[in-house]
């Protein structure tokens, strides 16, 4: 526990008390090696096996079908480079303008090696545009990825109706469901998709370890070759606490849902609320489209964002501008470019993402601070300062 208001949980969540203690066991009395015969090793394969059906069961998978990574974009990078052996012939591959930057290197890197690759477009929400996507589906199409909730905005695809359109044309499908996983109840078996991704960090769990979704009878190449673990689809000795204390993570974030999800969208509620009503000009991007309960992008027209999150780190608030990992970038980010944001409030955008841990009395604190903090910002660059609001 810290002293900081952390709303930066699209970035990085706290890991749960019981997420610790579990790990913390672990490196302690199963240190063993799971591939090991010995019944020491025997156990600590339990364990993983334990793991595994925990994590399956946030997804709605089967145990079989879920094969432990290092984090998001492992899982990404084995789903996209992996599935493409599944059409080799095929040279086309669709995605969302708006997907993570794990999507778009790949997609870059591909494009590199010959890859005609086709990025959707959406609208002003941040929606898909469908019409568009299924003009792109064809029989060329080797491989189609989507982001299910995006990072930035919060706006969810619905992965169950595309991933059914899109395998239509034979292609291998691939679901980044990164930001979804632990926030929304989710069923891959009810999707078409081949692959899923997820990553602990964001879940509350440990970082360093993520799993795949590999659909029964799904031809996937490893990335990473050596030993046999993981059905031969990741191979190096499993980083066996990582995995225990992301089993954990995944029982809790999924028996726990329906209250957090109540908690955290009120809070989000709160927080819009309280910063429309008292920050002039700012607005909430992808507000009409359906969004992840816990995140919220609000552009503070001609502002830069890179001060307002430095004032709001000063205040005690951690938020982020775009992507965590594109922070300090001076662009606005490709998402809010892709809903074709107003430059001056994509420039201006802050994430701020909730998690089961903020309370009322954060909220209020930031709602109170934001109006005081945009003020000050709008003096140092010179602007007519806004209004400023009592404390
Ligand atoms: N996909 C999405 C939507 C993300 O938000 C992230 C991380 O921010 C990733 C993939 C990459 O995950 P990881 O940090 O576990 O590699």
């Amino acid at each position: 526990m810290t002293d900081w208001i952390y709303l930066d949980n699209n970035a990085t969540t706290e890991p749960l008390p019981e997420v610790i203690a579990a790990v913390a066991e672990a490196l302690r009395e199963h240190y063993a090696n799971p591939s090991s015969v010995h019944r020491f090793g025997q156990g600590v394969r339990h364990r993983v096996e334990c793991a595994r059906e925990q994590v399956a069961a946030l997804l709605g998978a089967q145990a079989k079908e879920i094969v432990f990574t290092s984090g998001g974009t492992e899982s990404i990078n084995l789903a996209l480079r992996g599935l493409l052996s599944m059409h080799p012939e095929r040279r086309h591959v669709v995605a969302s303008a708006v997907e993570h930057s794990a999507v778009l290197r790949v997609m870059e890197s591909l494009e590199r090696h010959g890859y005609c690759v086709h990025r959707v477009g959406v609208d002003a929400d941040g929606r898909l545009d469908e019409a568009e996507f299924n003009a792109r589906l064809s029989d060329q199409t080797a491989l189609i990825s989507l982001i299910h909730a995006n990072n930035e905005t919060g706006v969810i695809f619905d992965v169950e109706r595309l991933s059914r359109l899109a395998v239509a044309c034979g292609a291998a499908v691939h679901v980044d469901a990164v930001q979804s996983a632990g926030k929304l109840p989710l069923d891959v078996s009810r999707w078409a998709a081949h692959c899923v991704s997820i990553s602990a960090h964001k879940f509350h769990g440990p970082k360093g370890v993520g799993a795949l979704y590999v659909r029964r009878r799904t031809r996937l190449e490893p990335l990473i070759v050596g030993g046999r673990q993981e059905r031969e689809l990741r191979a190096g000795t499993e980083p066996v606490a990582d995995i225990i204390g992301m089993g954990v993570a995944a029982d809790v974030v999924r028996t726990t849902m329906p209250e957090m999800a109540a908690r955290v969208s009120a809070l989000r509620d709160r927080l819009e609320a309280g910063v429309l009503r008292s920050v002039p000009g700012a607005r909430v991007h992808g507000v009409a489209a359906p969004r992840l309960c816990n995140t919220s992008n609000v552009g503070f027209a001609g502002l830069a964002a890179e001060g307002i999150l430095i004032l709001l780190s000063e205040a005690g608030t951690c938020a982020s501008s775009a992507a965590a990992c594109s922070s300090g970038a001076l662009e606005p980010s490709h998402v809010l470019k892709a809903m074709h944001v107003d430059p001056r409030s994509a420039h201006g955008a802050i994430r701020f993402s909730l998690s089961r841990f903020n309370t009322d009395a954060q909220i209020d604190r930031v709602v109170a601070e934001l109006p005081r903090l945009v003020a000050r910002l709008g003096r140092l660059n010179g602007e007519r300062p806004t209004e400023e609001a009592s404390p």
